[in-house]
């Protein structure tokens, strides 16, 4: 059971060489075992797993079971689940209970799996490192004094280090695919829209998307399947068909048009990243595909434009966190406004308090102008700069990160330094594409992530391309020292 893939797990029951309760067991006991050394869980669900697992086995006793039905999972602090604490990974929400399930959850539910527990995050989905929690830095399994990336850190922490074989992310600006990166996973954020926004915390809602984290693209498609589709309840939900993304994934990459930004093997990028994802490429052209130079001129304002329109929705969103219509509130005020400023206060961390503060002077009249209006019209560049791409490639390709992961304790004083962790990936969020990281190799012990980036709705492809990768490497199949 210990260190399969989702695909090998399935196979696994349905042959009834294990159940889903001795399969949830086994991943219980790992968590037990480690989350004490990495803090990748907030909240294990031991009961709720248990009784979910003997669900799916009955399930499947009845020849009613799918896939993914009696395969554990961890979900991510920022989707509300019903019974069960859900943090956002701030003091904000330390005591929240959600009254109900987000869509992801009821989809995950719904075909059958098992939840372990929720995540680790930085608050409200705001960092690159996870050491912006309120529950403490998360680390990385592949080098403790490390960070394993974020905002979902305890998602890619508890995939990389087995404690599940999958988990749920989310990604506002690469908060699935950095940490995928820095952990060694493949993780992919879809088109926005694909996947429902209902009951998954806002942060940022014309940038957030969820999407799964797992060790290979095939065990992504067998998620993705599974969470995305039309959602009434989210106005931004997109009404298409969801096809089967497994059913595609073996096509050849053969005739494969790939660019490659120049902007992105430019400066900041680390040498020795820049030579894995090279090699990367190479093995690419091995499988049949084109490479070519492509140019996206504006790469170098989607950090600051990201950093002014993030803010301006966080701080629109989370003025809901009040201590009156949800979250902490502060013991005995003395009037409203020291029950709102004192509530507001001790429940958030500084992190979120700097992007209330950006966002609110960014949309305060007189600025509205000068920094939001131009971020959009900016965001608008970004966009057309793929959508030229897109006319003669199919596929972006270049590294996640321009490092590996970093120590802990190494950015959080340099509030620029930690933004451009995701200097490859924020752009995908303001154009809307999808976007893929999968292992493509290790500089010391630290894995490297390729990022795929496609047009509009071509998950499917960006599946494709990384699992014939995968066919043909081993890096998804590393298991970091201390784990095994
Ligand atoms: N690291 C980026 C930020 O701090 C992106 C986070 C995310 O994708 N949720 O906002």
């Amino acid at each position: 059971m210990k260190e399969k893939t989702i695909s090998q797990l399935s196979i696994g029951l349905a042959a009834k060489e294990f159940s889903s309760k001795e399969l949830t067991q086994m991943f219980l006991e790992r968590i037990k075992k480690f989350n004490p050394l990495l803090n990748a869980f907030i909240t294990v669900t031991n009961d709720v797993a248990l009784v979910q697992a003997q669900a799916a086995d009955r399930r499947r006793q009845q020849g009613l079971a799918g896939p993914l039905t009696g395969i554990p999972i961890a979900q991510k602090d920022i989707f509300c689940t019903n019974g069960v604490r859900t943090s956002c990974g701030s003091r904000m929400l330390d005591c929240f209970i959600a009254p109900y399930n987000a869509t992801v959850v009821e989809k995950l539910n719904a075909v059958g799996m098992v939840m372990l527990g929720k995540t680790n995050m930085d608050e409200f989905a705001m960092g690159s490192s996870n050491e912006n929690s309120f529950y403490g830095p998360v680390k990385n399994p592949w080098d403790l004094d490390t960070v394993p990336g974020g905002s979902s850190g305890g998602s890619a922490a508890a995939v990389a280090a087995w404690l599940a074989p999958a988990a749920t992310a989310t990604d506002t600006g690469g908060s699935i695919r950095q940490p995928a990166a820095l952990c060694g996973l493949t993780g992919i954020k879809p088109t926005y829209g694909l996947v429902s926004r209902w009951g998954m915390i806002a942060y940022a809602s014309s940038l957030d998307q969820g999407g799964p984290l797992a060790h290979t693209a095939e065990d992504c498609a067998f998620l993705l399947s599974a969470m995305a589709g039309f959602d009434p309840r989210d106005s931004t939900s997109i009404d298409r068909p969801i096809p089967d993304y497994v059913n595609t994934i073996k096509q050849p990459l053969e005739g494969l048009r790939i660019g490659l930004p120049k902007e992105y093997f430019s400066d900041g990028l680390d040498n020795a990243v820049a030579h894995t994802v090279e090699i990367a490429i190479d093995q690419y052209q091995k499988l049949g595909a084109r490479i070519r130079e492509i140019s996206l001129p504006n790469s170098h304002l989607a950090i600051p434009a990201y950093y002014v329109i993030a803010p301006a929705e966080c701080s629109s969103n989370l003025a809901r966190f009040d201590g009156v219509r949800y979250g902490h509130r502060c013991n005995s005020p003395k009037d409203l406004l020291d029950l709102y400023t004192r509530s507001r206060t001790q429940g958030f961390g500084d992190e979120v308090k700097r992007r209330i503060l950006v966002g609110t002077f960014a949309l305060s009249a007189g600025y509205y102008d000068a920094y939001y209006l131009k971020a959009q019209q900016i965001r608008r560049l970004i966009s057309d700069d793929f959508q030229r791409a897109f006319e003669y490639i199919d596929v972006i390709a270049g590294p996640t990160s321009p490092t590996v992961a970093f120590n802990l304790g190494e950015r959080v004083d340099d509030p620029i330094k930690m933004y451009l962790s995701d200097m490859y990936t924020i752009a995908v969020n303001l154009a809307g594409l999808p976007g893929l990281s999968l292992p493509v190799g290790f500089v010391g012990k630290h894995p490297v992530g390729l990022q795929l980036i496609g047009n509009y709705f071509t998950e499917g492809r960006l599946l494709n391309v990384a699992h014939r990768y995968q066919q043909v490497t081993d890096w998804h199949a590393r298991v970091p020292n201390e784990f095994t």
